[in-house]
């Protein structure tokens, strides 16, 4: 092919222009949200010898791995991811043996152990509820046919079957067994799960030194341009790039606007993805008002409030605290009603499990509410029924200069602090490759 002299100073115009906003970036790359996917990939940009300023909009890094610290001295919980799951090929693993971090290796106690109405469940009981995972399970492995949702699944077995699967979609995917895609449960990773005395302090710690913008909400990424101007209440930043790691929930609402929209293919990814409402209560106990009997070694109960599928853990790694945790519409409605009503309900819950008694021991308490607030929007991702391929979709790139990122683009990773990790390095691997590398 041979250039003409038009198409010389189209070429010329072009490079002027693209020196011109490489004189004017701010960085070669804006990473946007500093949880375990942004941190990763900025870590991977530095790395690479490019230039990179991660923006985050609340007052510290680590996103949904967060290790509440409200209750005090010797009372922290992780609000937000605690297990290093499917460890065996999860990086963090590795992360966590080095740092020295007290993991449930360590921990004394059995579990779980099954309360029904402050009783322990009979061994009749017990088994009928393992049959009924089981026979969830079983369906859930490789379903055939086209994708439906967990709800589908399982419509045509008996009670206990149904029953399981609610449990099972609230209390690991957050979410209403109708609302979830029974493919995308089945692609998820599965293997030895690590409990983390402190997963979000750790995200933190390692990821200490990197050059992060708190308290700096994006509100706009503008790509008209050859590269990104990425708007924020303190200024714009200009960059050749940017990788946007904001939950779903946070794309979905559109609090941070694209100028223009994003192209069909990216929105219709995020369109086929959804948050589930997984949310954990910790409560202070004092326990010289209050002494675990029977249960004295049980680190996970569970019981059945009416209208909340939940657990407690009990004296995590032997502190004086009881968490709740729960999922699916019952959490999105305590996150709604606030954290006075939140504490109350959780602190009910727990009276149902062990007695009146335990109430006086409850001094304090902290609601993790995920689902309203505005950076996270909720627990973590979900494919909609017959959305499967939207997850993989989040990684086309929107005109080789914005690239999505986040436990939400994980695959089989997705919902994971390692997964986040895994496809930030996978988004700073394409940067780096379109910047040259
Ligand atoms: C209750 C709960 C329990 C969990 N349990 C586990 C577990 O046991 N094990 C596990 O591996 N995972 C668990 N997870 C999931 C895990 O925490 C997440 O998958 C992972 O931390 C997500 O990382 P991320 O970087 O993709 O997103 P995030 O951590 O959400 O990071 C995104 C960042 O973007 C910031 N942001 C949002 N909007 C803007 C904006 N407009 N401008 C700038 N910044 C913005 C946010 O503040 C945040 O810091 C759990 C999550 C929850 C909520």
């Amino acid at each position: 092919m041979t250039l003409s002299r038009r198409s010389l100073l189209a070429g010329a115009a072009i490079l002027a222009a693209s020196s011109r906003a490489r004189a004017a970036a701010d960085a070669d790359v804006a990473v946007i949200g500093a949880g375990a996917a942004g941190l990763a990939a900025a870590a991977a940009i530095r790395h690479g010898g490019h230039s990179v300023v991660v923006l985050e909009a609340r007052g510290r890094i680590g996103g949904r791995a967060f290790t509440e610290t409200a209750l005090g001295p010797g009372r922290s919980f992780d609000a937000g991811g605690q297990y290093v799951h499917w460890a065996e090929r999860n990086p963090w693993r590795e992360i966590v043996r080095a740092a020295g971090v007290r993991t449930s290796d360590d921990a004394t106690g059995s579990w779980p152990v099954l309360v029904r109405d402050g009783v322990r469940a009979s061994e009749a009981e017990r088994r009928q509820r393992r049959s009924g995972f089981g026979r969830v399970s079983a369906l859930l492995d490789h379903p055939a046919g086209p994708d439906r949702s967990v709800a589908q699944a399982v419509a045509g077995e008996d009670e206990a079957a149904r029953a399981a699967a609610t449990g099972l979609t609230r209390l690991t995917l957050g979410e209403e067994p109708d609302r979830v895609s029974a493919a995308d449960y089945d692609q998820l990773w599965s293997g030895d799960d690590i409990w983390v005395d402190g997963y979000g302090a750790l995200v933190a710690r390692h990821y200490a030194d990197l050059p992060v913008r708190l308290d700096t909400p994006v509100t706009g990424i503008d790509w008209r341009g050859p590269g990104v101007a990425v708007e924020t209440p303190r200024g714009t930043l200009r960059a050749a790039c940017a990788i946007v790691t904001v939950p779903i929930g946070v794309l979905a609402s559109e609090a941070l606007r694209f100028i223009p929209a994003l192209p069909a293919p990216n929105a219709e990814a995020v369109a086929g993805l959804t948050m589930g409402a997984y949310t954990k209560i910790g409560l202070a106990l004092d326990l010289a008002r209050w002494r675990p009997q029977d249960l004295r070694d049980a680190v996970i109960l569970q019981s059945g409030t009416p209208g909340l599928t939940a657990y407690l853990e009990m004296q995590p790694f032997g502190k004086p605290l009881a968490v709740l945790h729960c999922g699916g519409d019952g959490a999105r409605a305590l996150c709604e009603a606030g954290e006075r009503a939140a504490l109350a309900a959780a602190t009910d819950h727990l009276v149902s499990v062990f007695g009146a008694e335990i109430r006086a021991a409850v001094t304090a308490g902290r609601l993790a509410p995920w689902w309203t607030d505005p950076f996270s929007r909720g627990s973590y991702s979900l494919a909609r029924p017959g959305h499967l391929a939207a997850r993989e979709a989040l990684h086309l790139p929107v005109a080789e200069r914005i690239f999505l990122a986040g436990e939400a683009a994980a695959g089989g990773a997705a919902m994971t602090v390692g997964g986040a990790t895994l496809d930030g390095e996978r988004a700073a691997r394409d940067v780096l490759k379109r910047l040259g590398s």
